[in-house]
């Protein structure tokens, strides 16, 4: 398993949240995954996304410039990438080991890496 250096990666933020009020944490342990102030949009006009797996799982997608406390459990690949262009890998939560989603990265566009977090795996205080 490697660590990730979760640098951010110049995200357009997309959401005026106050600094306190976007915490988004795991689900299962309520670890400090990420901030809603860090969605962004990477394709399409929204950073949700709804996919379905060549296993034929769907799953509810929001995109993250930034997240912590996680950490890349597969090496990155690029077959069957939601991204185009985007090598993938499994992304999960370091305390609890909650698969969470998934780090995309590659020379594409504006944003070289990015995170997919799956929405079910997440709470977002405020609701949404
Ligand atoms: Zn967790």
């Amino acid at each position: 398993m490697v660590l990730l250096d979760l640098s951010l990666t110049d995200p357009k933020i997309i959401t005026d949240a106050d600094e306190n009020d976007g915490k988004v944490v795991c689900v299962r342990c309520k670890t400090s995954i990420s901030d809603k102030k860090y969605m962004i949009t990477v394709t399409g006009d929204s950073p949700f996304h709804t996919f379905t797996n060549p296993h034929g799982f769907s799953f509810n997608i929001i995109t993250f410039g930034y997240c912590e406390n996680v950490m890349e459990v597969s090496e990155p690949v690029g077959e069957y990438s939601w991204f185009p262009g985007y090598l993938w890998s499994i992304l999960a939560c370091r305390e609890c080991h909650e698969h969470l989603g998934w780090r995309f990265s590659g020379d594409v566009g504006e944003v070289n890496q990015f995170f997919g977090l799956i929405r079910e795996k997440l709470i977002f205080p405020l609701g949404e």
